[in-house]
């Protein structure tokens, strides 16, 4: 296992910038991936997804305030779930999962 040399390194410039300030979209993802997708479903299953509602919980004013990524606002209702960056990042190197 240590030597596993990481073949898939590059891919990783080629990826788009995240839409949401928490991760990539599900549009994102199915665009990366293509007919690797239910590959990417198996692997992800089980594993933690953030929802972006397009608000965000300030903890200081006790309430739901906008959320700091302007993308996540103007889509109404915020980009719904969202796969953390680096979740996708050990997918495409074919890391094991961590949890
Ligand atoms: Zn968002």
């Amino acid at each position: 296992m240590k030597n596993k040399k990481i073949h898939n390194q590059h891919l990783l410039e080629k990826m788009p910038v995240p839409e949401c300030a928490m991760g990539f979209t599900r549009a994102q993802v199915e665009q990366m991936f293509g007919l690797f997708m239910h590959n990417f479903d198996e692997w992800m299953s089980g594993q933690t997804t953030v929802l972006c509602t397009g608000k965000e919980y300030d903890h200081a004013k006790n309430q739901y305030v906008a959320a700091r990524c302007a993308g996540c606002t103007e889509k109404p209702g915020g980009h719904g779930g969202v796969y953390y960056i680096d979740d996708v990042h050990r997918f495409i190197l074919g890391l094991p999962i961590i949890d």
